[in-house]
């Protein structure tokens, strides 16, 4: 079963192979890797446990029997290689498929969606266009095509596109190769996802706004972006991918246990082959030595070497505060300090006596429409309507939520016949990561409760207990930095080879020996293990090469 890691271990040594910085999930899964090679590998974690934003905590001291998945909340991008790698079945990962997304409405009815089921999604979605529920399953074929291209970008390297070194152009290349069999509509198609908002890509395929409104949560999740800006296209098929190239994707789901047993379960993993997980190990700098790392410094004074340092921290984290800009270029310091790091969300996780009753579904039973996501998006213009209160320094007046309740089938977090309900909610402004703002959040969630009363009837009276975290405590006790999810924003200028900078996006850094393999390098965006994976990767080649590179020098000396 899978480790807790909520023990402080004391260091067993001060000399490691390779040092992780950051016990989030993506710093599980490089240590478990770079273990797994054989690196003596340790995990500097700065919280009192592992997870970072993968996170499942008990936030009631007097009702420590409700246990939340505290911020991120249900699963979808974790690739089956890095399942299989680390065996994480046998450490207690298992998934509960989700039920239909749901929106009811205040006017009266409600709209399910299906992802593989395409009759009752025709059923569902006729209720409120013809002509849409028609056009549905094109719109699926249509997207799926394009995860087809974009799902397996996420498993490669970004190339450093525009540098001239041979071994660059080699990969640029090799890329471009690989997707020879493009046509000169699936290029369109691509282009149009990059650049189109998802406001304008569905007026282009749907009328009804009921349609409108559900397709486009995708497209704002987590983002400092209403539905009419440019590029939100693109975050919506991020949240679509389904297969990355080594095998399908699930739909979404629930971890049992919630989030943290995600990573206690890469944790268990990284711990079978030898890895050391430090607790309260807060890392103050990274110690640059000829140019090269060498290993850290904690805050409390302690140092501890190896040739291999891997952050999975923010990048201003990371880099201008523990490497420090005398130890970077220039361009790279400016890169990093231009990174885009909003998002104003917000987190209501709550206790629910009873399960919310719907006007338009009755009953407090558990029934279908509970399985899924219980929105709060009903059209784009609502959640436009929530963006654009949080751009002109306002909380929204009615938040937008895409709401989960884990326990229709996750019996661990909360007592028989009670409920978890937890809420994504945007938005607050971007600079609320600043100040705590505590009686405005709630204020903020008392709104968002209101809005589901609305469709709901029972849902007020049925809130046992409430937890509010805002973009200050991500910030603050987190460290997500300006409170966005991801480490940094999916904007155009932020994905592929510019995530997180120009020329350093195959997980390397402008120091040798620093890897980097946060969610903010490509892929990064959720709790898929991609960054950290590939930064072990990274890391591992780069040793073979040494070693093959010492080898040879001796051979040759020997000659
Ligand atoms: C509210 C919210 C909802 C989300 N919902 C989803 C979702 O439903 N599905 C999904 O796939 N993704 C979701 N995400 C995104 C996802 O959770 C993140 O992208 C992912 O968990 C980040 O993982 P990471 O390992 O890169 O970083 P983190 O999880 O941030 O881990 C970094 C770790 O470093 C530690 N640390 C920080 N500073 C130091 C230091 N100085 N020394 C040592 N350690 C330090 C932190 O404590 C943390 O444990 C959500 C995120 C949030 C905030």
């Amino acid at each position: 079963m899978a480790a807790t890691g909520n023990a402080t271990p004391e260091l067993k040594s001060r000399h490691y192979d390779a040092i992780v910085v950051g016990g989030g999930h993506n710093g599980l899964v490089a240590a478990a890797y770079l273990a797994k090679s054989g690196a003596k590998t340790v995990v500097l974690e700065g919280r009192h446990k592992t997870g970072g934003a993968a996170t499942t905590e008990a936030p009631w001291p007097a009702a420590p029997e409700f246990k939340v998945t505290r911020l991120s909340y249900v699963m979808s991008l974790l690739p089956p290689t890095i399942i299989k790698d680390l065996e994480l079945a046998r450490h207690g990962y298992k998934i509960y498929p989700m039920g239909p997304y749901y929106q009811a409405f205040p006017e009266g009815g409600a709209i399910k969606l299906y992802a593989d089921d395409a009759k009752r999604n025709y059923e569902s979605v006729s209720q409120w266009s013809k002509k849409d529920a028609d056009a549905m399953p094109q719109w699926d074929a249509w997207l799926a095509g394009l995860a087809d291209v974009l799902g397996p970008l996420l498993l490669t390297a970004p190339p450093s596109i525009g540098s001239h070194k041979p071994k660059d152009l080699a990969s640029t290349l090799k890329l471009a190769w690989r997707h020879r069999g493009l046509d000169v509509r699936t290029v369109a198609d691509v282009t149009r996802l990059m650049t189109m908002s998802i406001a304008d890509l569905l007026d282009d395929w749907f009328e009804s706004p009921q349609v409108k409104g559900a397709l486009a949560v995708n497209g704002v999740i987590g983002t400092w972006a209403g539905p009419y800006e440019p590029g939100t296209a693109y975050v919506m098929a991020h949240h679509s991918i389904g297969d990355v190239g080594d095998g399908h994707l699930g739909n979404w789901g629930f971890q049992e246990g919630g989030m943290g047993a995600v990573s206690s379960a890469i944790e268990s993993a990284a711990r079978s082959h030898g890895a050391e997980v430090r607790l309260n190990a807060r890392v103050a700098r990274v110690i640059v030595e000829d140019g090269r790392a060498a290993g850290v410094l904690l805050d409390n004074g302690d140092e501890i070497r190896a040739n291999v340092v891997v952050s999975t921290l923010h990048p201003r984290t990371a880099f201008l505060d523990q490497v420090g800009r005398q130890n970077l270029p220039e361009d790279f310091v400016t890169d990093i300090e231009h990174w885009k790091t909003r998002s104003g969300v917000v987190k209501i996780n709550l206790a629910l006596a009873e399960l919310p009753d719907f006007t338009a579904d009755p009953g407090t039973e558990l029934q279908e429409h509970h399985t899924g996501s219980v929105e709060m998006a009903p059209t784009m213009e609502y959640i436009e309507r929530a963006f654009q209160d949080a751009r002109e320094g306002k909380p929204a007046l009615r938040p937008f939520s895409d709401g989960v309740i884990p326990t229709a089938f996750d019996k661990t977090l909360s007592p028989e016949g009670t409920h978890i309900m937890s809420l994504f909610t945007q938005w607050v402004p971007a600079d609320w990561s600043e100040h705590p703002h505590t009686a405005e959040l709630e204020a903020y969630a008392d709104r968002m409760v209101d809005c589901y009363n609305e469709l709901a009837p029972n849902f007020k009276a049925s809130i046992l207990h409430r937890d509010i975290v805002g973009p200050y405590q991500m910030e603050q006790e987190y460290g997500l930095i300006g409170g966005n999810i991801f480490h940094g924003e999916l904007s155009l200028e932020q994905l592929f080879h510019m995530r997180p900078a120009p020329g350093f996006a195959d997980y390397r850094t402008p120091v040798p020996g620093l890897y980097y393999g946060s969610s903010a390098t490509h892929a990064g965006g959720g709790v898929c293990g991609i960054p950290g994976w590939q930064a072990a990767k990274a890391a591992m080649a780069d040793r073979r090469k040494l070693v093959t590179g010492s080898q040879m020098r001796k051979l040759t000396r020997r000659s």
